[in-house]
């Protein structure tokens, strides 16, 4: 594992969607942003700034590939060299998040980064073994929910308790008890995939509560063995896709008791992240990131910093109904920078 002053690689990007037909047949669609490949101009306010840059920002017509193409590809690739790999989905409720992440599974065009990544990742394995005879890869998925600071497992079959996040000297933060496939194609990922979203959906209703109030983190660990005449070579790496829950904030939702509660833990993890991010990114800061401080942020410790690559893809919406969001999401990101 990397020491903890090391600085962290992670990228900023920002992707605006298209206006939904519900939008436009309402009258709703009445456009508050300009956006060019690295900035983002709000048209209609009153406030400042009113302009941000990022390291990529992507428009309404950008298509799913080309988003992977930008911010997923390397990832994968620099998994198969030992990097861990991060992608946090940030925005508020219907601005894109599930929709980058995993888009239409069955139409291979609209497939989103977590698709993408798999087959690519599984044909890099297949490449690698074909280049080098003594090469082995496995992959192992889990996939959990942190709602309300509680550690969920998506993949258990059993009683779904609370888990643990432990600080393991060697291996850095691990989940006890939490279920780990191995996986060895896209369409096995997707099934966990599946399994995983209908638990979160049913927890959710239990709870009385919308999956777009926890945040969601599908992992996948990749544990490579070149074997040589000299001996072995054993290295690893993981990399999170995470559906941030919806950034809205709770004055718009009227929110008072449980629901206060899950909003106080919702905001927990996402200032948290956005101020680990932007200590990170600050050259020359001194101080250690409050990693501590929300469970998502110890979770993913190692994915922030080191040995890793991490890209935060803040999704909006370009309509002047939402610009107060909108703003807000453009703001964090812009910490993040
Ligand atoms: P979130 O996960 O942030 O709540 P979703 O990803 O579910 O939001 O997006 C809300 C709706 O907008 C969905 O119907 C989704 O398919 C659509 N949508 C979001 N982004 C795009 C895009 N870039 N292109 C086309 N449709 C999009």
């Amino acid at each position: 594992m990397a020491g903890d002053s090391e600085a962290s690689n992670i990228r900023v990007a920002v992707r605006c969607r298209p206006f939904s037909a519900r939008e436009q047949s309402e009258g709703e669609a009445k456009n508050a942003l300009a956006c060019t490949n690295n900035a983002v101009q709000v048209l209609e306010s009153t406030r400042m700034p009113k302009s941000f840059t990022y390291d990529h920002v992507f428009g309404c017509s950008d298509s799913q590939e080309a988003i992977f193409e930008a911010i997923g590809l390397h990832l994968l690739d620099n998994a198969m060299n030992a990097y861990n790999g991060c992608i946090f989905a940030y925005g508020q409720t219907g601005s894109g998040k599930s929709h980058s992440i995993m888009g239409d599974v069955q139409n291979e065009a609209e497939q989103g980064i977590l698709p993408r990544a798999c087959t690519r990742l599984f044909s890099r394995i297949q490449e690698a073994r074909q280049e080098e005879s003594g090469f082995e890869a496995t992959v192992l998925a889990s996939y959990l929910e942190i709602y309300n600071e509680k550690i969920y497992d998506l993949l258990t079959g059993g009683d779904a308790g609370e888990l643990q996040v432990r600080n393991h000297p060697d291996l850095g933060p691990i989940v006890p008890h939490l279920t780990e496939c191995p996986v060895e194609s896209f369409e096995e990922a997707h099934e966990l995939l599946d399994f995983g979203a209908k638990r979160r959906a049913v927890g959710a209703t239990q709870m009385n509560a919308t999956s777009s109030r926890s945040h969601a983190v599908f992992t996948l660990q990749v544990r490579m063995v070149t074997s040589r005449p000299g001996g072995h070579i054993e290295s690893q790496a993981k990399v999170h896709f995470v559906d941030l829950a919806g950034s809205e904030r709770q004055k718009k939702t009227g929110a008072a008791g449980e629901r206060l509660k899950e909003g106080i833990g919702i905001n927990l993890s996402l200032t948290t992240l956005g101020r680990v991010i932007s200590e990170l990114t600050k050259p020359g800061t001194r101080s250690v990131p409050a990693f501590r401080e929300s469970k998502l942020t110890l979770l993913l410790k190692d994915a922030l910093m080191g040995n890793s690559r991490t890209e935060l893809l803040a999704c909006i919406s370009p309509s002047l109904f939402n610009l107060e969001e909108t703003v807000s999401t453009l703001e964090f990101a812009a910490r993040c920078k």
